[in-house]
């Protein structure tokens, strides 16, 4: 069984339709990625998998069990946003673990979750700073590794790497690659529009275009047998 299926998936905003009835499984321990031009509605997709958006039409199942309704904090996702959306008055230690009170982890069962994964993001000398005191790329660490903190069973990352300049672009995208490897069985949907983020991350890529899927398939495919001129243009072939 599939651990995340959509099953004609639909939003609207208003009058307007943004996402068209998709329908797409993503298999437990996938690296899927969603790529398309900007306003595709990848966004859009990632929001409704993790409910901060709710759905017009379609369904969408964890497990088999129906999601539509599930409240985000019951849905067991963690989202990494471009944005880093970190608390700016709190320290490191406190944007990893906040929230996880109520998540009802003891404080010390807490305090070894969030000196592990800022040891696996090599950030445990960065736990006291605030976020103003860090770079860029520490910031998304910091934000990765809340993620990691909420043990989820899936995690999204909604272009987490376009506010770094490009050599960290490079380094932070090898050290999720190297999470999704260490992490098994977990399994990670990303977006992005950039081509050499999808082909190298992917262990399947979805092309989305005006809120449809346009074709799935591992980055070999895609290259080899783009299903048309969209695709061949997105992925770079010379179809
Ligand atoms: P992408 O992430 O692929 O750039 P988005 O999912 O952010 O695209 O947006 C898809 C479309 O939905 C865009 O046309 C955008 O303007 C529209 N949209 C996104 N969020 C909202 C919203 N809250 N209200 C109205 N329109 C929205
Ligand atoms: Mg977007």
């Amino acid at each position: 069984m599939a651990q995340i299926e959509l099953k004609k998936l639909r939003k609207s905003f208003g009058a307007i339709e943004v996402i068209k009835g998709i329908d797409l499984e993503i298999q437990k321990g996938e690296f899927m990625v969603f790529v398309g031009p900007s306003g595709c509605g990848k966004s859009t997709l990632l929001r409704l998998i993790c409910g901060l958006e709710s759905i017009s039409g379609g369904e969408l199942l964890f497990d088999g069990q129906r999601m539509n309704n599930v409240i985000p904090s019951k849905r067991g996702i963690a989202m990494v946003f471009q944005s880093y959306a970190l608390y700016p008055h709190m320290t490191v230690y406190k944007n990893m673990s906040f929230g996880m009170k109520l998540a009802k982890a003891t404080s010390a069962e807490m305090d070894e979750r969030v000196r592990k994964a800022a040891e696996m993001l090599q950030i445990e000398h960065l736990l006291d700073r605030l976020p103003r005191q860090l770079s860029g790329g520490q910031r998304q660490r910091v934000a990765i590794g809340r993620a990691i903190v909420r043990d989820p069973r899936v995690f999204l990352f909604d272009e987490p790497l376009s506010n770094l300049d490009a050599a960290l672009r490079v380094a932070t995208r090898l050290e999720i690659a190297r999470l999704h490897h260490e992490m098994d069985n977990v399994t990670m949907v990303y977006v992005t529009h950039d081509q050499v983020e999808a082909m190298t991350l992917a262990d399947r890529i979805c092309v989305l275009r005006d809120g449809r899927v346009e074709q799935v398939g591992t980055p070999s495919e895609l290259y080899e047998k783009p299903a048309n001129l969209f695709v061949a243009g997105f992925i770079g072939s010379p179809k």
